[in-house]
This record gives structure tokens, C-alpha cells and sequence, in this order.
């Protein structure tokens, strides 16, 4: 009888595979996994693979050769909220040819991916963390869009690392675009935003906090704040992409 399951479900297998053959979700050409990028797409994003910040990952310029567990001056000025942050590539045109239509188009079948990427840019911290949080939408976004990406790049995420998604212990308020705004203005704006509906749920935990984007951190910077004050011991926070400024 399972011999006949293990046939029928590799027919079935074969079948599917047949008939949508994997493809690169960004242009199509032909890929070996389904979900996963062509070399030629691939080659195109600004992987943060060089010397980074110990703490917040921050890509060191090329030429800079940093000793290992070396902080950027921010970090080193005890300014980060977060005892990790790691972005997988640099926010720049062909990352955000990618995040708008994921995050406004429907294009969920980037998720792979990106997420996939997102593991991998956490390759150096050696963390265990308890609860996997989607950086929370207000809900009359969560009503227009129909679903939070961060939600759906977590689900790769907690799988890996073997830990429940919480995306209902915290609320989001809801607050108009904020436009280009200075770095002090977004972190005024995001102030008080967040509330913890459920801390008997965050007490006590570790937790990884996953967005799509970083541009300056304020959004982590204030979950942070909000996680520790209702009793989170260790927060770590994980984008597909960040903003670098040029020096
Ligand atoms: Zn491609
Ligand atoms: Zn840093």
C-alpha cells in the first residue's frame, strides 16, 4: 500500500513539475528550484557579503578591513536598540524593483527568495529565539493591501528556526505616510505607535523581529522599546533590505 502512495505521489510530483517547470520569479528563465532566483538575477542585488558590523550589520566599505567582531560607530556609541540586526542585500534599484511589487502587487511568490536570502544573511549570529514577529501593520493597511509581507517572509523563517510566528501579542496604530522625513522626524513619527496587547506572551522571550525594509531603524528601534518594557530579554531584528548611506 505504500509503495502504491510513494508512486502515485512522485507520479503526481513529476506531473506538476511537468506542467509549471521551476522559473525565476523575477524574469522567468528557467531555475533549478521553484521560488529561487536565475544566476543572471541573482548577480544584479547588492549582497551584503563583506565585513559588516558585529551588531547591526552595516556593510563596512570595501577596502576597510575590519577585525572580527568590529562595531560600526553607532553600535560602538551603545545606540542600537537591538542585540542583532542583518539585512541580506543594500536597498537600491533592483531591491526595490523586487520589494514594491511584493509588497503592493500581489507578488507574493517573491517570499521564497527573499526570505530564503534573509536566513542566509544571519549566517554569523548564533541566535535561538522564541517567537518570530512580523513587524505589525496597522490594520486599515492590513485591510487595503490584504497582507503584511513581513507576515509572509516570516513563515521561511520560523520554519528554520523552529519557532511560532506572533503576529497578534503587539498592535500597530495607524499613522498617514510619513513622506521623506529626517532620521530624527521618522523617529519622532513612529513614537508611541506600537502597543503589546498580550505581554504575557513577550516576558521573558527572545524574539526576531522581521520586516521587509530598514531605512533608519526607528521601526525597530520602537518595537524594541516597547518588546523590553513589557519583559522581552533578547530582541534581534532581520531585513530583506536596508538603506547605506553613501559615505
Ligand atoms: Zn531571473
Ligand atoms: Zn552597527
Amino acid at each position: 500500500m505504500s509503495k502504491l502512495r510513494t508512486f502515485v505521489r512522485r507520479f503526481l510530483d513529476a506531473f506538476i513539475e511537468f506542467l509549471f517547470p521551476p522559473a525565476c520569479p523575477v524574469c522567468g528563465a528557467s531555475v533549478e528550484t521553484h521560488g529561487e532566483l536565475c544566476g543572471d538575477c541573482w548577480g544584479c542585488f547588492d549582497w551584503i557579503d563583506g565585513a559588516h558590523c558585529a551588531c547591526c550589520g552595516y556593510p563596512f566599505p570595501d577596502d576597510y578591513e575590519a577585525s572580527p567582531g568590529a562595531l560600526c560607530p553607532v553600535c560602538a556609541a551603545g545606540k542600537n536598540e537591538l542585540e542583532y540586526v542583518r539585512a541580506a542585500c543594500v536597498y537600491d534599484d533592483m531591491s526595490r524593483s523586487v520589494m514594491l511589487p511584493f509588497k503592493h502587487g500581489g507578488r507574493i511568490q517573491y517570499a521564497r527568495f527573499m526570505s530564503h536570502a534573509m536566513i542566509w544573511a544571519m549566517r554569523d549570529v548564533d541566535i535561538a529565539p522564541d517567537l518570530i514577529m512580523p513587524v505589525p501593520l496597522a490594520n486599515r493597511r492590513l485591510f487595503h493591501r490584504a497582507y503584511n509581507q513581513a507576515t509572509l517572509l516570516s513563515r521561511e523563517i520560523a520554519r528554520v528556526y523552529n519557532a511560532p510566528i506572533d503576529f497578534d501579542s503587539v498592535r500597530r496604530k495607524y499613522r498617514p505616510n510619513m513622506g521623506h522625513k529626517t532620521h530624527a522626524q521618522r523617529f519622532e513619527h513612529i513614537r508611541g505607535v506600537f502597543n503589546v496587547a498580550r505581554p504575557e506572551c513577550i516576558r521573558g522571550k527572545k524574539i526576531l523581529l522581521v520586516d521587509d525594509v530598514m531605512t533608519s531603524g526607528a521601526t525597530f528601534a520602537e518595537l524594541s522599546r516597547v518588546l523590553r518594557r513589557a519583559g522581552a530579554t533578547e530582541i534581534y531584528g532581520v531585513v530583506f533590505c536596508r538603506v547605506v548611506r553613501a559615505e
